[in-house]
């Protein structure tokens, strides 16, 4: 399975690309064992810089955001 995005919630993290404190974040990432495996994460500025290269990001993945069912992080 190809890179997804997902919306991380409930957890801190720090974005990939500019370093700010993050909360709530998009991160791209690959399903390992039915588990969300979080590659990058991102701010929601940086995010919305870097929606036009998404399909570079995660060549694979048509809808942004995965539907999230269960927690990333259990
Ligand atoms: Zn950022």
């Amino acid at each position: 399975m190809g890179p997804v995005w997902r919306l991380i919630k409930g957890q801190k993290d720090m974005c990939h690309r500019c370093g700010r404190e993050i909360l709530d974040f998009p991160a791209v990432g690959r399903v390992v064992d039915f588990q969300f495996r979080a590659e990058e994460a991102y701010c929601w500025d940086c995010y919305r810089y870097l929606t036009p290269f998404v399909d570079d990001i995660a060549p694979e993945s048509r809808d942004p955001f995965q539907p999230v069912t269960k927690p990333a992080i259990p």
